[in-house]
């Protein structure tokens, strides 16, 4: 019989990109949770290397957004290159205030691990996952680590493990994907000639149009190499530079000189999304939910997209204050975002006739220029939901429905919940309740994103817009509160 050293709410397993970003979230909501992490120490190769636009936008969220820039680097252009002719050059622009960059896996995961740390979590390093299974009400965790076994009764398992993830085998959910295996050789290739640096280039077949490989820039002038390897080549038959030439050689512009390769790393991934990300007390996020090819540069950001969508959502339920349909809509929300998210079901309500703005399901919109009363300095309202709560934001007057409404929220959510209220610049002497705090805006930013209003934006910890209305509550506002809050 092995030990029950303890029982606790969430069992994280892995320390990638996606097991620490989900940690992050449970550690500033106090849950009690253990991040368990196979390896020793970190991995210094690195599989993925770029950041889409939104991740440097939860980034920002999450007060780390220059460390990300410092060790990143902003690509220029996407090059679409088709057997040595470049057929489409699309120059980066920022979506909604940020764009995409490019960041080692290895220094995304130092930086949410110092954020981790910062915050008072930690790693358990050497410590695997051995088994694990469902019983009725809990999921049963067998580890091994440093200190020996031991079997943990948990409420949650996620399996943050990766491609080859554990968990999603030992829920036998593997069989569930059937797409062919393919081979992909990485690292980090050095060029001659391949002008100008700081672009991405996709090497595409002339033959079938299929992408063939990828080239995405680093701060030390190399290129993050991802590579499809055709099914007709033995990739154990060459030396991997040799196969580079072999295969992306004649796709290359005019003048480009392979150079060198370091730390190639051949793999074989069977990319695929699984039917359920969700197996009774078991929820598979990152690689471990939904591995798709190298090439795209898009899996580091989906999962860390993943983490950050599901870690309020489980803290809210392993805290007792919602029902556990709202896990539901985790999964749910993902696939849509996979095929184009736009709503997902957690968003009601509507912007008040004559208003514009943000959606209910879309991000919040990013109003900036905003001053606190007494504090001469501009924030944005990021900067105001670093904490991960709901927040409900209140325009245009009728201040003192917008109070009742955040009382009547309030009850709902307790401390989970701040409530603002946005005044005009030339508004200091106007009556605001007390239990809503103001924001000034000093530039007319708000107004001229929101309208006249009056309205109120019910904004989720994920900065997604869970609810928009009058300040006078409606149905669907209740409709809303009865799926996130168990007081409703
Ligand atoms: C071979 C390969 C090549 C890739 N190439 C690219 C690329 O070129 N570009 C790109 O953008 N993305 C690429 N990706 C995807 C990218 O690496 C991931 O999307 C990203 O790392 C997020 O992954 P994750 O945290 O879900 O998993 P991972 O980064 O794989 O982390 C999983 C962690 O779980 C740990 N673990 C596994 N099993 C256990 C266990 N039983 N107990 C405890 N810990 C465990 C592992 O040690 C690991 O640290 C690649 C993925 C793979 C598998």
């Amino acid at each position: 019989m092995l030990p029950i050293t303890s029982t606790l709410d969430v069992l994280i397993v892995g320390a990638g990109p996606v097991g620490l970003m989900l940690a992050g979230q449970l550690q500033r909501r106090n849950i009690h949770y253990r991040l368990i992490e196979g390896r020793g120490q970190r991995q210094p190769r690195s599989k993925a290397g770029a950041l889409s636009p939104r991740t440097l936008e939860i980034f920002d969220h999450l007060g780390v957004l220059d460390e990300v820039i410092d060790l990143g680097l902003f690509f220029r252009a996407v090059n679409t290159v088709v057997a040595g002719q470049t057929k489409a050059r699309v120059e980066t622009c920022s979506q909604g205030g940020y764009a995409a960059l490019s960041l080692s896996q290895f220094d995304c995961e130092e930086i949410l691990e110092a954020d981790l740390r910062r915050r008072g979590g930690r790693i358990e390093r050497a410590t695997r996952l051995t088994s694990l299974r469902n019983t009725f009400h809990f999921a049963e965790a067998h580890l091994e680590g440093p200190a020996g076994v031991e079997k943990l009764i948990c409420r949650w398992v996620v399996g943050c493990d990766g491609s080859a993830s554990l968990a999603r085998k030992s829920l036998e959910l593997d069989g569930d994907v059937d797409s062919p295996v393919q081979n992909f050789l990485l690292g980090e290739l050095e060029l001659d000639g391949l002008q100008p640096h700081g672009e991405v280039w996709n090497l595409i077949s002339s033959s079938d149009d299929t992408p063939v490989a990828e080239l995405t820039p680093k701060a030390g002038g190399h290129y993050h190499l991802s590579l499809a390897v055709p099914d007709e080549v033995d990739p154990s038959d060459l030396d991997p530079l040799e196969l580079v030439r072999q295969v992306a050689g004649p796709l290359l512009p005019p003048g480009a000189v392979l150079q060198h390769l370091r730390d190639p790393l051949l793999c074989c991934i069977r990319p695929g999304l699984l039917p359920s990300y969700r197996h009774g007390r078991v929820l598979l996020a990152g690689d471990a939910a939904c591995l798709q090819s190298p090439l795209g540069g898009r899996c580091m950001s989906e999962g860390l997209q993943d983490a950050f969508n599901l870690g309020w959502k489980l803290a809210t339920v392993a805290r007792g204050e919602a029902l556990e349909g709202l896990l539901a809509t985790y999964q749910e929300e993902r696939r849509n975002f996979l095929d184009h998210y736009r709503g997902g079901p957690l968003a009601l309500g509507m912007v008040p006739p004559g208003d514009s703005g943000a959606q209910p399901g879309d991000r919040m919109d990013r109003v900036g220029g905003l001053e606190r009363p007494y504090v001469r300095r501009q924030a944005r309202l990021i900067d105001l939901f670093r904490m991960g709560q709901f927040h409900l934001v209140g325009y245009g007057g009728d201040w003192s429905a917008l109070a009742d409404l955040a009382e009547r929220v309030g009850h709902h959510f307790g401390s989970e919940l701040r409530a603002w209220a946005v005044l005009p610049a030339n508004s200091q002497g106007a009556e605001v309740p007390e239990q809503l705090s103001r924001l000034y805006d000093r530039q007319g930013c708000a107004q001229a994103t929101w309208g006249p209003g009056p309205g109120a934006i019910l904004v989720r910890p994920d900065g997604h817009v869970g609810w928009r209305g009058r300040p006078q509550a409606d149905e669907d506002l209740s409709r809303f509160l009865s799926l996130v809050s168990l007081n409703y």
